[in-house]
């Protein structure tokens, strides 16, 4: 590491070299010099001594920023990405899409029953089964192309880029499959059910005169209609 105080040190050792040398014409000034002398080289000491501290304060805050974006793009429960860090996502991938012509996908993704799950066995265990599915989505659809958030509460979303209503499908699919094959029971109306999950999908090529919001709506809406044709199923 460089030495900012080179010249410093330079003066001290000229100094030491005219005490050396004898060339003081009373003892009284060689005495006050050499006390000079001690008192510079302490001071220098104790700058050294901070510069160090400093810079390990300074590496210490780099590395605590980067944890503190890490953790404001991540949700604490799940472990996915949170609903904030998606729609810079979204913006991003939305402005590309419209540059390259490209068409985006979105899959919205909603628990069934889920209040009915957190009443029969308690919030702790509906965290767990929170995460079980969350993992189950990120698994199925992970690919470089897709992206997925946990848009809130019991509700996720996975955006596809470069992608085409034949793939939207296929994920929606797999999605409905892997999370039904987990076999977990939810009770409803003391029926012992599986726990299932609806699906809207939406997917568009955007251009510069669409707004943003109008593909989210309209996998918005999808979800809807798969819930009112009786969930477990995609739109
Ligand atoms: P639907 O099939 O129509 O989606 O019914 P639902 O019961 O899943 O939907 P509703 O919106 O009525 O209830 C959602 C429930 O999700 C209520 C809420 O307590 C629960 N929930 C949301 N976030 C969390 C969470 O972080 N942990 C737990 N345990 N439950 C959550
Ligand atoms: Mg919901
Ligand atoms: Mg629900």
């Amino acid at each position: 590491m460089e030495d900012i105080f080179e010249k410093e040190g330079e003066v001290i050792v000229e100094a030491e070299n005219l005490l050396q040398s004898k060339v003081f014409s009373s003892f009284a000034d060689e005495d006050l010099y050499r006390k000079l002398l001690a008192q510079y080289k302490r001071l220098l000491r104790q700058m050294r001594t901070m510069v160090k501290m400093s810079d390990i304060m300074q590496s210490k805050l780099n590395s605590m920023s980067g944890e503190l974006e890490q953790l404001s793009q991540i949700d604490g429960l799940t472990g996915l990405y949170n609903r904030r860090f998606f729609n810079e996502t979204y913006q991003k991938e939305w402005n590309k899409a419209v540059e390259s012509q490209s068409t985006l996908g979105i899959l919205m993704i909603d628990i069934d029953h889920f209040k009915k799950y957190n009443d029969s066995y308690g919030h702790l265990q509906g965290d767990k089964c929170l995460q079980i599915i969350a993992s189950t989505i990120e698994d199925t659809v992970k690919g470089p192309n897709t992206f997925v958030a946990r848009f809130g509460g019991e509700e996720f979303v996975v955006l596809l880029l470069d992608t085409n209503v034949k793939e939207c499908t296929e994920n929606a699919e797999r999605v409905l499959t892997n999370i039904e094959q987990l076999n977990i029971v939810n009770k409803i109306d003391s029926i012992d059910c599986i726990v299932s999950v609806s699906i809207g999908i939406g997917y568009t090529t955007p251009d510069a005169e669409m707004k943003m919001e109008s593909l989210l709506n309209v996998a918005d809406q999808a979800l809807y209609r798969a819930k009112k044709d009786g969930r477990r199923c995609y739109r």
